[in-house]
């Protein structure tokens, strides 16, 4: 069995790998893709000492790190279920085998959740984004919107606001859900519009997007908007629908973590995308795994098992 068993090969994954490994115990990372969402990331200006980087060669990066200690790496596998069982902590994998673990640290990270309407998949980097920090300049004096009034919506057209024609903001309810600040600031724009009760039913377009349909809640009428861009701002989903009803989570599934990053349950940790942490990104999920692996390493020296 491991001392340490890490589920998910990120830079939350990667780093507590690191960390355990560092501690001389027997650690193990279990991923279904090495690097994570950095693989789908091209340039990287905010990987601080770096002053630019890409997700590829950051991938490498923590491979070749990772490569450098006595850490197992399990790459292209998939955790299905994970168990206490006595002193030791049971992960199945998709290929039915099971590895025991005396720790286990969840990396699995996090996905953006899709709209699920016709055109989305079809269009996806031809017109349809999902991150505005990555694509906004392709967009550059052109007509976008964005779909999700929340805070990361209204975040996303404050910053497109800036570099594109225009946007507009399609959101859902009969209110937009984010803090009044990012109102304020919204109000001040003048190339911003924000429709509310605007169910989106599909992306147009033919070679790449040319426009959206939506229909208005409140009226029941079918509505088209010719534009060149769709922002999906409707939220990160961690990937934790595997765990079952093992271990707390918040309602939005994500797992709960105190500051040592310990869960409910315990010898089992959590770090990064995964955790209900209050910000995402690639330096706050390397320190929260670092913290997960002192973390596990710390229960590990106090219930030491013969
Ligand atoms: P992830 O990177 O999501 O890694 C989780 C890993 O776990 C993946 O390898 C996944 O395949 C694996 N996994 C999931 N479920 C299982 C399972 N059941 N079994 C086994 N393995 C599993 N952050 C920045 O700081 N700067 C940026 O410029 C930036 N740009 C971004 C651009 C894009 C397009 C995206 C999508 C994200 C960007 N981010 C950026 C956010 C950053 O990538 C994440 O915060 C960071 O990758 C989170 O790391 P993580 O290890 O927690 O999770």
């Amino acid at each position: 069995p491991f001392d340490v068993l890490v589920v998910g090969g990120g830079p939350a994954g990667a780093s507590a790998a690191i960390y355990a490994a560092r501690k001389g115990i027997r650690t193990g990372i279990l991923t279904d893709r090495f690097g994570g969402q950095i693989l789908d990331t091209n340039i990287i200006e905010n990987f601080i000492s770096v002053k630019e980087t890409d997700g590829l060669r950051l991938a490498g990066n923590l491979n070749e790190h990772v490569d450098g200690y006595n850490v197992e790496v399990m790459n292209q596998q998939r955790a299905t279920k994970i168990e206490k069982k006595n002193d030791y902590i049971e992960v199945e994998l998709e290929n039915g085998a099971v590895l025991k673990s005396r720790a286990a640290i969840l990396a699995t990270g996090a996905r953006w959740r899709n709209l699920g309407v016709p055109g989305e998949a079809e269009f996806k980097t031809k017109g349809v984004a999902y991150c505005p920090h990555c694509d906004a300049p392709l967009f550059e004096g052109k007509d976008v919107a964005v779909i999700g009034g929340g805070n990361s919506g209204i975040e996303a057209a404050i910053d497109l606001a800036g570099v594109v024609k225009h946007v507009t903001v399609l959101e859902f309810s009969s209110e937009l859900k984010a803090d009044s600040v990012l109102l304020d600031a919204l109000d001040n724009l003048p190339n911003v519009t924000v429709i509310k009760n605007a169910q989106t039913t599909e992306i147009t377009g033919d070679e790449k997007v040319n426009g959206i349909n939506y229909k208005d809640r409140e009226s029941g009428k079918d509505h088209h908007i010719e534009l060149d861009g769709v922002f999906v701002q409707i939220g990160l989903v961690p990937n934790t629908e595997w765990l079952g009803e093992t271990i707390e989570r918040t309602k939005t599934g994500e797992i709960i973590v105190d500051k040592k990053g310990a869960t409910s349950v315990p010898g089992i940790y959590a770090a990064g995308d995964c955790t209900d942490s209050a910000y995402k990104q690639i330096v706050i999920s390397m320190g929260s795994g670092a913290t997960a692996a002192l973390g596990a390493f710390d229960y590990l020296i106090r219930n030491s098992v013969s």
